[in-house]
Protein backbone atom coordinates (compact mmCIF):
# COMPACT_ATOMS: atom_id res chain seq x y z
CA UNK A 1 0.00 0.00 0.00
CA UNK A 2 2.79 2.35 0.96
CA UNK A 3 4.61 1.38 -2.24
CA UNK A 4 1.79 2.49 -4.58
CA UNK A 5 1.03 5.76 -2.96
CA UNK A 6 4.83 6.50 -3.52
CA UNK A 7 4.84 5.97 -7.12
CA UNK A 8 1.73 7.41 -7.41
CA UNK A 9 3.35 10.77 -5.68
CA UNK A 10 6.32 10.01 -8.21
CA UNK A 11 3.91 9.70 -10.95
CA UNK A 12 2.20 13.08 -9.74
CA UNK A 13 5.45 15.01 -9.67
CA UNK A 14 7.19 13.78 -12.11
CA UNK A 15 4.22 14.66 -14.87
CA UNK A 16 3.46 18.23 -13.17
CA UNK A 17 7.67 18.83 -13.43
CA UNK A 18 8.27 18.79 -17.09
CA UNK A 19 12.08 19.01 -16.80
CA UNK A 20 11.80 16.30 -14.13
CA UNK A 21 9.54 14.01 -16.42
CA UNK A 22 12.58 13.62 -18.85
CA UNK A 23 13.51 9.71 -19.43
CA UNK A 24 17.16 8.69 -20.05
CA UNK A 25 17.01 6.06 -23.16
CA UNK A 26 20.32 3.96 -23.62
CA UNK A 27 20.89 2.17 -26.52
CA UNK A 28 22.56 -0.87 -26.29
CA UNK A 29 23.91 -1.58 -30.04
CA UNK A 30 25.37 -5.08 -31.62
CA UNK A 31 24.99 -8.15 -34.32
CA UNK A 32 23.81 -10.34 -31.62
CA UNK A 33 23.99 -13.22 -33.79
CA UNK A 34 22.90 -14.59 -31.80
CA UNK A 35 22.07 -13.42 -28.49
CA UNK A 36 24.31 -15.32 -25.64
CA UNK A 37 23.54 -14.78 -21.42
CA UNK A 38 26.50 -12.36 -22.16
CA UNK A 39 24.46 -10.04 -24.12
CA UNK A 40 21.91 -10.48 -21.74
CA UNK A 41 23.41 -10.06 -18.67
CA UNK A 42 24.66 -6.43 -20.35
CA UNK A 43 20.77 -5.90 -20.73
CA UNK A 44 19.42 -6.31 -17.45
CA UNK A 45 22.52 -4.56 -15.34
CA UNK A 46 21.35 -1.58 -18.45
CA UNK A 47 17.77 -2.09 -17.47
CA UNK A 48 18.78 -1.16 -13.68
CA UNK A 49 19.76 1.65 -14.52
CA UNK A 50 18.38 3.32 -17.45
CA UNK A 51 14.48 4.10 -17.75
CA UNK A 52 13.97 2.95 -21.53
CA UNK A 53 17.30 0.41 -23.27
CA UNK A 54 16.76 -0.67 -26.77
CA UNK A 55 18.56 -3.37 -27.93
CA UNK A 56 19.76 -2.17 -31.71
CA UNK A 57 20.53 -5.17 -33.83
CA UNK A 58 23.03 -3.77 -36.84
CA UNK A 59 21.80 -4.92 -39.94
CA UNK A 60 24.96 -4.17 -41.92
CA UNK A 61 28.15 -4.65 -39.39
CA UNK A 62 30.15 -6.24 -42.63
CA UNK A 63 29.92 -9.53 -41.00
CA UNK A 64 28.12 -12.88 -42.78
CA UNK A 65 25.56 -13.78 -40.39
CA UNK A 66 23.97 -17.17 -39.19
CA UNK A 67 20.34 -15.02 -38.50
CA UNK A 68 18.87 -12.65 -40.67
CA UNK A 69 18.04 -9.39 -38.67
CA UNK A 70 14.21 -10.52 -38.02
CA UNK A 71 15.35 -13.85 -36.92
CA UNK A 72 18.06 -12.31 -34.85
CA UNK A 73 15.28 -9.41 -33.15
CA UNK A 74 12.28 -12.15 -32.75
CA UNK A 75 15.20 -14.61 -30.83
CA UNK A 76 16.01 -11.18 -28.65
CA UNK A 77 12.54 -10.65 -28.24
CA UNK A 78 12.18 -13.72 -26.79
CA UNK A 79 15.06 -14.36 -25.12
CA UNK A 80 14.20 -10.85 -23.40
CA UNK A 81 10.64 -11.56 -22.83
CA UNK A 82 9.44 -9.58 -19.34
CA UNK A 83 11.69 -6.84 -19.38
CA UNK A 84 9.07 -4.36 -19.64
CA UNK A 85 11.64 -1.33 -20.60
CA UNK A 86 13.59 -3.21 -23.00
CA UNK A 87 12.55 -2.83 -26.94
CA UNK A 88 14.21 -4.16 -30.00
CA UNK A 89 14.38 -2.92 -32.95
CA UNK A 90 17.10 -3.40 -36.32
CA UNK A 91 18.71 -0.31 -37.83
CA UNK A 92 20.98 -0.41 -41.45
CA UNK A 93 22.43 3.38 -40.39
CA UNK A 94 25.23 5.38 -38.89
CA UNK A 95 24.35 4.02 -34.85
CA UNK A 96 24.89 8.08 -33.83
CA UNK A 97 22.05 9.04 -36.16
CA UNK A 98 19.91 6.28 -34.99
CA UNK A 99 20.74 6.92 -31.27
CA UNK A 100 19.32 10.63 -32.06
CA UNK A 101 16.12 9.21 -33.87
CA UNK A 102 15.37 7.38 -30.89
CA UNK A 103 16.43 9.94 -28.38
CA UNK A 104 18.85 8.00 -26.69
CA UNK A 105 21.54 10.00 -24.85
CA UNK A 106 23.82 6.58 -23.67
CA UNK A 107 25.61 3.59 -26.04
CA UNK A 108 25.74 0.54 -24.28
CA UNK A 109 28.45 -1.56 -24.71
CA UNK A 110 29.90 -5.01 -22.83
CA UNK A 111 33.45 -5.49 -21.72
CA UNK A 112 34.40 -9.31 -21.48
CA UNK A 113 37.92 -8.27 -20.98
CA UNK A 114 40.65 -6.48 -21.44
CA UNK A 115 41.20 -7.66 -25.01
CA UNK A 116 37.63 -6.19 -25.91
CA UNK A 117 39.16 -2.98 -25.07
CA UNK A 118 41.51 -1.75 -27.86
CA UNK A 119 38.46 -2.35 -30.81
CA UNK A 120 35.57 -0.83 -27.79
CA UNK A 121 37.97 2.44 -27.61
CA UNK A 122 38.16 3.02 -30.75
CA UNK A 123 34.40 2.64 -31.36
CA UNK A 124 33.56 4.82 -28.47
CA UNK A 125 36.39 7.62 -29.68
CA UNK A 126 34.46 7.41 -33.05
CA UNK A 127 31.25 8.27 -31.67
CA UNK A 128 32.02 10.64 -29.79
CA UNK A 129 33.71 12.35 -32.57
CA UNK A 130 30.29 11.92 -34.66
CA UNK A 131 28.18 13.26 -31.75
CA UNK A 132 29.48 14.65 -29.10
CA UNK A 133 27.08 14.48 -25.84
CA UNK A 134 26.29 10.74 -26.77
CA UNK A 135 28.16 9.06 -24.09
CA UNK A 136 29.30 5.42 -24.23
CA UNK A 137 28.83 3.39 -20.63
CA UNK A 138 30.65 0.01 -20.31
CA UNK A 139 29.39 -2.83 -18.59
CA UNK A 140 30.93 -6.13 -17.24
CA UNK A 141 28.70 -9.00 -17.27
CA UNK A 142 29.02 -11.00 -14.65
CA UNK A 143 32.39 -13.30 -14.65
CA UNK A 144 30.49 -16.76 -15.80
CA UNK A 145 29.47 -15.20 -18.95
CA UNK A 146 33.06 -13.31 -19.51
CA UNK A 147 34.23 -16.20 -22.05
CA UNK A 148 31.08 -16.22 -24.40
CA UNK A 149 31.07 -15.14 -27.40
CA UNK A 150 28.29 -15.49 -30.44
CA UNK A 151 31.19 -16.84 -32.67
CA UNK A 152 32.22 -19.63 -30.73
CA UNK A 153 28.72 -20.17 -29.65
CA UNK A 154 28.04 -20.81 -33.73
CA UNK A 155 31.11 -23.04 -33.40
CA UNK A 156 29.96 -25.23 -31.24
CA UNK A 157 26.27 -25.37 -32.17
CA UNK A 158 28.29 -26.35 -36.29
CA UNK A 159 29.62 -29.08 -34.79
CA UNK A 160 26.18 -29.86 -32.63
CA UNK A 161 28.00 -29.45 -29.21
CA UNK A 162 25.87 -28.73 -26.28
CA UNK A 163 24.97 -24.78 -26.00
CA UNK A 164 21.99 -24.71 -23.28
CA UNK A 165 24.84 -23.51 -20.85
CA UNK A 166 25.32 -20.28 -23.24
CA UNK A 167 21.98 -18.81 -25.05
CA UNK A 168 18.39 -18.75 -24.16
CA UNK A 169 16.35 -21.95 -24.37
CA UNK A 170 14.31 -20.19 -28.10
CA UNK A 171 18.16 -19.32 -29.30
CA UNK A 172 19.42 -22.72 -28.65
CA UNK A 173 16.41 -24.23 -30.31
CA UNK A 174 16.88 -21.80 -33.82
CA UNK A 175 20.35 -23.10 -33.63
CA UNK A 176 19.57 -26.65 -33.53
CA UNK A 177 17.04 -25.73 -36.55
CA UNK A 178 19.60 -23.94 -38.69
CA UNK A 179 22.15 -26.45 -38.56
CA UNK A 180 19.93 -29.14 -39.33
CA UNK A 181 19.25 -27.32 -42.64
P1 LIG B 1 29.52 -6.35 -32.35
O1 LIG B 1 29.44 -7.03 -33.65
O2 LIG B 1 29.11 -4.92 -32.35
O3 LIG B 1 30.80 -6.60 -31.56
P2 LIG B 1 28.18 -8.23 -30.63
O4 LIG B 1 26.76 -8.63 -30.78
O5 LIG B 1 29.20 -9.27 -30.81
O6 LIG B 1 28.34 -6.98 -31.55
O7 LIG B 1 28.37 -7.56 -29.20
C1 LIG B 1 27.66 -6.42 -28.82
C2 LIG B 1 28.27 -5.89 -27.53
O8 LIG B 1 28.13 -6.88 -26.52
C3 LIG B 1 29.74 -5.57 -27.61
O9 LIG B 1 30.00 -4.46 -26.78
C4 LIG B 1 30.41 -6.80 -27.04
O10 LIG B 1 31.66 -6.50 -26.45
C5 LIG B 1 29.39 -7.17 -25.98
N1 LIG B 1 29.42 -8.59 -25.65
C6 LIG B 1 29.52 -9.66 -26.47
N2 LIG B 1 29.54 -10.82 -25.80
C7 LIG B 1 29.47 -10.47 -24.47
C8 LIG B 1 29.51 -11.20 -23.24
N3 LIG B 1 29.66 -12.52 -23.20
N4 LIG B 1 29.42 -10.49 -22.10
C9 LIG B 1 29.33 -9.15 -22.13
N5 LIG B 1 29.32 -8.39 -23.23
C10 LIG B 1 29.39 -9.04 -24.39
Amino acid sequence: MVNSYRIAWYNAVHLLLPGLNSMTVAIYPGTFDPITYGHMDIVKRAAGLFDQVIVAVAAYSGKQTLFSVPERVTLIQQALAGLSQVTVLAFDNLLVDFAKVQQASIIIRGLRAVSDLDYEFQLARMNQQLADGLETLFLMPAEQYAYLSSTLIREVARLHGDIDAFVHPAVASAMRTKFKE
